[in-house]
Order: structure tokens, then C-alpha cells, then sequence
């Protein structure tokens, strides 16, 4: 006899206390998930892949038509205001109706920075844009000798009366090939120390200069590229901030990304809800895999694993929202985050056998198999020990705030 299979359900394991208003609160974005999630986007969102450019779109106008397109942000420039645990609240019944993430670049990354550090100009410009779905954004820091040590980059802005003139090559720019618009960092002061002298700015992709040149990852899709400065005039107003403050704001710019991935892990259960699915139903003689006790117990174990990592990210964001430095915390999450994003999609990739390789065709084309986007899913997660600063960077980052080495 095939079991159905169980349902995990970070929320109920959790045991969150919710008040009566939270409860309702949950509810009404429970409703909204279930009833607007497109059928279509939830297999792939399951095995951990991401969208198409376009279903971002869709999926961005969609939540900001309910007014929920910037979750994060405060209410003066848009957002919902929510408070952690509300943003909490959505995130895990996003996971739980295999709603897609927003593509963050311009919601997470740049959006904040440009509302805390830009002029009135740049924050009527463009925030409005983020929200709306009309604008994206993608994120110019690396370089074919800049990806970890980024202070190294040689990417040169100098200034020529009202207008900054920027030549270099930025590495891996993810969605560039889509994006309209680019933040970037760039050196203004060659002679300063090397922090000292970077600034950031915000770039429109049309401009005469930028080329693109698609790089196609092992998953076989293009999300990344290299992107190509040549002469490219800036007018000043291009500027974020203050000349030669860029390291100082990207910095801040990568604390928040290393903290969109704790926001994301309560993805995690949609990939072990798929890893037990396959378990559930890979028959094995007269029953499936998930009655072998070596497949139920790898299951549990990864589970806790994951019930573990949501203590530890709703910690921080209790001490985020009462103003507490949470240390290194961010560094440890990263690190395992991503360790238990591949090991799960691994895991589900194992289960599936054969089954599991039936991709090949370029892109998003629909394939056959049980689960066709698993394997995808798996290759693609290689990435969450890479980006956002590297593992061992994280690490050495612990080391040195945690244990004091
Ligand atoms: C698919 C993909 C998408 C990306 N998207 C973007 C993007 O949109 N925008 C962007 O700006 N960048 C992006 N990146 C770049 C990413 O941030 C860099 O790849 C990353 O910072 C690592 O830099 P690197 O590739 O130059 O490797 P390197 O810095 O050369 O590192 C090589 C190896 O050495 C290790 N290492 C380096 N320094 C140390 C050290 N001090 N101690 C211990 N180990 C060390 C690293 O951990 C790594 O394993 C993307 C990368 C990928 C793969």
C-alpha cells in the first residue's frame, strides 16, 4: 500500500503562539497564496528553481495590486510595514503554497539603500518602479579579479564635468540580459585606500557603452552574465550617496543579502515536501521508499536539521527587531542554509533515481519524469555556497567574531 505523503509543516512545527489578530493575519495571506499562486510556477518553485523573468513580473504585480509588493519595506515609501513576525507569517505560507520568492535585487538589495541613502530625486525615481514590477534591477559588484576580495575591483569612474565616465567588466551579473537598470560599484579615487575610494551607482542598462554577453550555468539556463563598460557617461546625479562612501553602503547591501537568505529558509520544507513526496511514492516491491527506515530516518534528520536553522533565524530576527547586534549569526545561517539546500535537493535528486535525469532541453522546456525539475533544482543550488559571499568567507567571518581567532 502506497502512504500519503505527510505534510511538513514548518508553522505547526514551529508551535508559533500566535495572537488572535496574528492568526487572522495568517489567514488572510494563507488565502490569498492558495487562491493566486499560479499552478503553473509551483513545480519548479518546489525543487528550488527559479522563475522565468517574465512569471517575476506576473507573480511582482500580482502581490503588489494586494498591496504586499514590498513585504519589507516601511509604509512611507510603499511597503506594508509589517513587523518580523508578520513578514515571518508570509514567508512560510509563501513555502507552504509553493508560491514563488519576489526577485530581490530591487526589493531587498538596492530598494532599502536607495530609500535610506539617495536623494529625493533618486527615491521618487526609482522606488516607486521597484514596487510596480516595472523596473529590475540587476547588481554590478563582481569582477574577473574581484568576487571575494571585491575591494579589489578596477572598474574606473571618472568624473568629466557634470558626468562620470565608467570603463571596466563586471563578472556573473545575474539578469542583466533582463534587467533595465544596474547598481554598481566603481572607483572613483585610485589613489585612496582600497574601500576608500569606491562609489556605487545607479545605471540605466540603455545606456551607450554596456554590453552583455550570456554565461549559461551547469543547470543548463541562463540566469548570469558578463557585463561589458566601455566608455559608459554617467550624468553626476548618477551617484548614490557620497563620492568614495560605495564600500560603506555595498556592505550594507551584502549584510542584506546574506539576510534575504535566512528570509528564505523557510523554503527549505517546500524541497523536503518534495523529497517526501518521492519518497512516498518510489514503489519498492509491495510498498515506496519512505518505508525503508535508512529514507525515514535521513528525512527526520534533515527535517530537524531545518526546524533547527528557523529557531536560529526567528533568534535573529527577534534581536533584529529590538535593535540587538546579532554577531555573526547571519554568516552561520548563510553557511547552513545553503549546505542544507543542497543536501536536500541532493537527497530528493537520489531518490528519484533515473527518474531524476530527465532534463537536457534548454531552459524551462517541460520534461517527463516524476519530479523534472529536481535535478535542476539540485545543480542550481550549487550556487548558495558561492554567491552573496562564499562559504569560506562566511567561516572566516565566524571565526573572527565568534571565536575571536
Ligand atoms: C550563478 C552566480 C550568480 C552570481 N550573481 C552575481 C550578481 O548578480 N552580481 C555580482 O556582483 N556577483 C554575482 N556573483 C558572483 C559571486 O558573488 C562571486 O562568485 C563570489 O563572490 C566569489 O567570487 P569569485 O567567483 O571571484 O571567487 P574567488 O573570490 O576567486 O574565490 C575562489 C575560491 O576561493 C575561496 N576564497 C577566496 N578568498 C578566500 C579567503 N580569504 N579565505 C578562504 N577562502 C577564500 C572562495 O570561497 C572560493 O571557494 C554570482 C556568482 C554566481 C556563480
Amino acid at each position: 500500500m502506497l502512504k500519503p505523503a505527510a505534510i511538513f509543516d514548518p508553522l505547526d512545527i514551529m508551535n508559533l503562539d500566535l495572537t488572535p489578530e496574528q492568526q487572522a493575519f495568517r489567514d488572510e495571506v494563507r488565502a490569498f497564496f492558495v487562491e493566486n499562486t499560479p499552478q503553473s510556477f509551483k513545480a519548479r518553485v518546489r525543487a528550488g528553481m527559479r522563475l522565468e523573468p517574465a512569471e517575476f513580473v506576473t507573480w511582482q504585480k500580482l502581490l503588489h495590486a494586494r498591496g504586499w509588493g514590498a513585504p519589507s519595506w516601511p509604509k512611507m515609501y510603499g511597503g506594508t510595514g509589517w513587523d518580523p513576525t508578520q513578514l515571518y507569517i508570509f514567508e512560510t505560507e509563501a513555502s507552504k503554497a509553493d508560491a514563488p520568492v519576489q526577485f530581490h535585487q530591487g526589493l531587498e538589495l538596492i530598494g532599502p539603500i536607495i530609500f535610506t541613502f539617495g536623494s529625493e530625486a533618486q527615491k521618487a525615481k526609482y522606488l516607486p518602479a521597484i514596487i510596480t514590477g516595472d523596473d529590475w534591477w540587476c547588481q554590478g559588484y563582481s569582477e574577473p579579479g574581484a568576487g571575494s576580495d571585491l575591494a579589489s575591483l578596477s572598474t574606473r569612474a571618472v568624473r568629466d564635468g557634470d558626468h562620470y565616465v565608467i570603463s571596466g567588466q563586471k563578472a556573473w551579473t545575474s539578469y542583466a540580459h533582463v534587467a533595465n537598470r544596474m547598481f554598481l560599484l566603481a572607483r572613483t579615487d585610485p589613489d585612496a585606500r582600497k574601500q576608500a575610494g569606491i562609489s556605487l551607482f545607479l545605471v540605466d542598462m540603455d545606456t551607450p557603452g554596456i554590453t552583455v554577453r550570456p554565461v549559461v550555468t551547469m543547470d543548463e539556463i541562463h540566469h548570469t552574465n558578463e557585463v561589458f563598460l566601455d566608455a559608459v557617461r554617467l550624468p553626476v546625479t548618477a551617484l548614490l550617496g557620497e563620492e568614495g562612501k560605495g564600500w560603506g553602503y555595498g556592505k550594507v547591501l551584502l549584510d542584506r543579502e546574506r539576510g534575504v537568505t535566512a528570509a528564505t529558509t523557510t523554503r527549505l520544507a517546500q524541497q523536503l515536501r518534495g523529497a517526501r513526496a518521492a519518497a512516498a511514492t518510489a514503489r519498492v516491491g509491495e510498498g515506496c521508499l519512505l518505508d525503508d527506515p535508512r529514507i525515514a530516518d535521513r528525512l527526520a534528520q534533515l527535517e530537524l536539521e531545518v526546524m533547527a536553522l528557523e529557531g536560529m533565524v526567528m533568534r535573529t530576527m527577534a534581536e533584529a527587531a529590538s535593535g540587538q547586534d546579532s554577531g555573526p549569526r547571519a554568516s552561520m545561517i548563510k553557511v547552513r542554509w545553503s549546505e542544507l539546500l543542497q543536501e536536500v535537493t541532493e537527497f530528493w535528486t537520489e531518490l528519484q533515481g533515473y527518474d531524476a535525469m530527465h532534463f537536457g532541453a534548454v531552459n524551462n522546456a517541460p520534461l517527463p519524469g516524476p519530479d523534472p525539475w529536481a535535478a535542476k533544482g539540485m545543480l542550481y543550488s550549487r550556487v548558495t555556497s558561492i554567491y552573496g559571499g562564499s562559504n569560506e568567507i562566511q567561516r572566516n567571518i565566524i571565526a573572527r567574531r565568534a571565536l575571536g581567532l
